[in-house]
């Protein structure tokens, strides 16, 4: 099976074909640079994406603050962080880089604070 992909790994954004045979990588094509495979091959095997999201915040100037993970997550993981993510009150003061969860489902990510809220 061939699967056609954009590579985001750079803004150049080169179109792939990948050559899929069940769950194996048989050939990557398209690609300008190294990087550009080892995306196609990740995204096939083991797609990973960035969370941004918010946190609920007490005590703040606003109701909620910005978060994001502080590394790729598994898309298939994503569902799970999110719900755990929404589980979670956070108290103001919160600064740029506090970690909101850490280690969020054991996965070696971090969600970390990507604003400040001095509170009220
Ligand atoms: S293959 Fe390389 S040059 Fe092309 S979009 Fe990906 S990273 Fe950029």
């Amino acid at each position: 099976m061939i699967k056609n992909l954009i590579c985001v790994a750079c803004p150049l954004g080169c179109p792939i074909e990948v050559e899929v045979d069940g769950t194996q990588v048989v050939s990557v094509k398209g690609n300008t640079c190294k990087r550009g495979d080892e995306y196609a091959r990740t995204e096939i095997t083991n797609p990973v994406r960035s969370l941004t999201t918010s946190v609920k915040l007490e005590g703040g100037m606003h109701p909620v603050v910005p978060v994001k993970s502080s590394g790729a997550i598994p898309k298939d993981k994503m569902f799970q962080c999110m719900e755990a993510i929404n589980s979670v009150t956070i108290k103001a003061p919160v600064k740029i880089g506090d970690v909101v969860v850490e280690n969020i489902l054991g996965l070696g990510v971090d969600i970390v604070a990507t604003n400040c809220d001095s509170g009220k």
